[in-house]
């Protein structure tokens, strides 16, 4: 890049950040999450780094936090409450510990790993064991006199258990119990929401009556020390422990380590679990440990460099929506998908996120080129959660759904109580092949080596075109295709021949029977136990099975009263796929287990045995797995790592169990 390209980026970058960080400190209301805020910064320094000739003493980049807001008394700190550098993975870890090894004069460094508590940063002073002033970080030598507000935190002393004269500093914060219950009382009072504990904990701080305050249920963390007289502590693990004998409220998951791999897998293991904690954490701490290091490594402008701030990978980012395309699925749902500009997101690149119907694109109001949220639903599958409409330029357009079918043109229709758009052509080509590829899926009939490229490729030369052609493909036909070896194909044709073995939920679910799930294909086939009693059921048979509802009826015996479809199932039989239930019947099942008729939910990594393994055991035992917590949930089995569903049910008060409590329930 030329100078004079990077001095033009470094003034709008310089411009931008500017921008965000009174937004940010000053208004307590942010625009941009804090990533895109870190990656405007990164790119800033990266720039200041390869032209240093272009760096300035007023650069956001060397600047700490921002100005104080002018109707609070102003406290100038004694010693400054600086920035931290950041780290975004392990390998900036590992570059900082190289760093910090470089400069120290011995070899025996440890390092201090503290949560990143994500709320406003403040300093407390007591004389003689006795509050008498706290303060925001400001611009990190100036900050806002918040004493009045500070006293309405319940976790802080307003006397040390010693006369001690020192000055700390710590984290206020918004527990997320309380931020909800705001947010609730604030939504019955018809009252904007807000985005976020941290925002809060920062506006109620630096809010000029201490009632609001008091009102906000606000907490504190003390994490350091700025100046203490007359005690020689030497580190700053000591120093935390002092601070906790001293009577302030210390994190506990705080651990000390030699080694930087360690720091790693400490740090990642609380990527994982952060959602656990009763409140909000952005990151991880890392400090080297003894003050004399401490004192040979020294600090920045801005930062320590003795400290880092390693950041989690985001969980939410903002990309552009570049286009919207549709595509048709087994039962002719038209559900539009989302091209993104590509954007990294918890550690995989992002492309496309579903945006489910044309409902949601209008309630979210999304256009064709803004600025969206994407968040990774339950960790798997990217969504568009929002647009941030204030950042549209006017060249943004509106989506319309397509009127036709983008395989076979014939025209959509939306069915009454619907949100979906259908294309109920059947001969329509996605639908047969949407329902071939779900007919071999694993939930389904579970073939092997028929993935969705092969069946495509399969359709597209007209050697199947239901579901029971699979059963009648040649060999020499298979060796035909493109990088169709002998050996897959005699795999292929192997796996084909095995699946007609299986129990009779397989193919009732690889029917793909509108609103017929797996778990429903279950019930069915443990009652009627053969392929041929469902297909003669009536509509009142089926109502009186529990878990079957009228409209599943309805589409159960509108299904098997299509003579297309007794063509297939006619043709199935004489390949010779089974039609019989093959697992336990219900009358069956036992009664007197532990998980006899209950409703259990597995969340969280089992380290003995596998989710299956553990669906199955449930169900040979007469319960049933759900896949979300509810009032209905007898029982909640929490594995490393458990996230939301356990903290819903604490929430509902659900029992949990761990995994060593629920193998001993198997055994009994
Ligand atoms: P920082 O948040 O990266 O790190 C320093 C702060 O960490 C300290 O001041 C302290 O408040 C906090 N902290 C929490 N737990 C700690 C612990 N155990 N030990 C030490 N410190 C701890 O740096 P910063 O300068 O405060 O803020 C920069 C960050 O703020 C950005 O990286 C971004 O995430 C966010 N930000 C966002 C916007 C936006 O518009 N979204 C704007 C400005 C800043």
């Amino acid at each position: 890049m030329e100078q004079i390209t990077a001095q033009k980026r470094i003034n709008e970058l310089r411009e931008l950040i500017n921008k965000h960080n009174y937004l940010y400190y000053v208004k307590d209301n942010p625009q941009i999450s804090d990533q895109e805020y870190d990656q405007l910064m990164k790119e800033l320094i990266q720039l200041e780094t390869a032209f240093p000739e272009l760096k300035t003493e007023d650069s956001p980049s060397v600047r700490v936090g921002g100005e104080p807001l002018p109707f609070f008394e102003k406290v100038e700190h004694r010693v400054p409450m600086l920035s931290l550098g950041n780290s975004f993975g392990a390998d900036d870890l590992r570059d900082f510990d190289r760093r910090v090894r470089q400069n120290v004069s011995t070899e025996d460094v440890r390092y201090v790993c503290e949560l990143k508590i994500d709320g406003l940063a403040v300093s407390l002073r007591y004389e003689d064991g006795v509050f008498i002033q706290g303060a925001t970080r400001g611009d990190g030598s100036i900050g806002e006199d918040i004493t009045q507000n500070l006293k309405t935190i319940r976790s802080m002393p307003l006397r040390l258990t010693e006369p001690v004269s020192i000055e700390v500093r710590g984290e206020a914060f918004m527990p997320r119990r309380a931020f909800e219950k705001l947010n609730r009382i604030r939504e019955e009072k018809g009252e904007q929401l807000f985005a976020n504990p941290r925002n809060v904990a920062a506006g109620s701080l630096r809010q000029l009556d201490p009632k609001l305050a008091a009102e906000r249920e606000l907490d504190l963390f003390i994490y350091g020390i700025g100046i203490v007289e007359g005690h020689p502590i030497d580190s700053h693990s000591k120093g935390l422990d002092y601070l906790e004998q001293m009577g302030f409220k210390v994190n506990q998951e705080r651990r000390v380590f030699s080694s930087i791999e360690d720091v790693i897998a400490f740090v990642e293991g609380w990527t994982e679990k952060r959602g656990q904690l009763p409140y909000d954490i952005d990151g991880m701490v890392i400090k080297v440990d003894s003050y004399a290091h401490q004192g040979e490594l020294g600090f920045t402008a801005k930062s320590p460099r003795w400290a880092t701030a390693y950041k989690f990978p985001a969980e939410e980012v903002v990309t552009i929506l570049e286009d919207i395309e549709v595509s048709v699925g087994r039962t002719g749902a038209v559900t539009p998908t989302a091209i993104l500009k590509p954007v990294s997101l918890a550690g995989t690149t992002v492309k496309r996120a579903s945006l489910h119907n044309e409902d949601i694109i209008r309630e979210k109001g999304i256009m064709i080129g803004d600025h969206v949220i994407v968040k990774k639903a339950g960790d798997i599958i990217p969504e568009v959660v929002g647009v941030l409409a204030e950042r549209r330029t006017g060249s943004e357009r509106p989506y319309v759904m397509p009127a036709h079918c983008p395989e076979c043109e014939s025209e959509l229709v939306r069915l009454e109580d619907e949100v979906a758009l259908r294309c109920i052509n059947p001969s329509c080509p996605a639908h047969i092949r949407e329902g071939l590829i779900h007919f071999v899926s694993r939930n389904a009939m579970n073939i092997d080596g028929l993935g969705e490229k092969v069946i495509t490729q399969l359709f597209n030369h007209e050697l199947i075109q239901n579901v029971a052609d699979l059963y009648f493909l040649k060999r020499e036909e298979l060796l035909a295709l493109e990088r169709m070896g002998a050996k897959s194909v005699d795999n292929l044709l192997a796996a084909i021949e095995a699946s007609k073995q299986n129990s009779m939920e397989k193919l009732v679910f690889g029917l793909g029977i509108r609103l017929v799930g797996a778990k429903a294909a279950k019930t069915l086939s443990q009652t009627f136990l053969t392929l041929d009693r469902l297909v003669e059921a009536s509509e009142e048979e089926l109502i009186a099975i529990d878990e079957i509802g009228p409209k599943m009826a309805h589409s159960i015996v509108a299904y098997f009263a299509n003579s297309a479809v007794h063509e297939t199932l006619e043709k199935l039989r004489q390949a010779g796929v089974n039609f019989e239930y093959k697992g336990p019947r219900v009358e069956e099942l036992p009664t007197d287990s532990a998980f006899a008729g209950k409703t259990v939910v597995l969340t969280g990594t089992l380290e003995q045995l596998s989710r299956k393994e553990a669906q199955a055991a449930i169900e040979e035992r007469g319960g049933k797995v759900s896949g979300s917590v509810s009032a209905k949930t007898d029982l909640v089995v929490a594995g490393e790592a458990a996230g939301s569903k356990l903290k819903k049910a604490q929430e509902l008060n659900v029992k949990v169990i761990t995994e060593e409590e629920f193998i001993a329930l198997l055994q009994s």
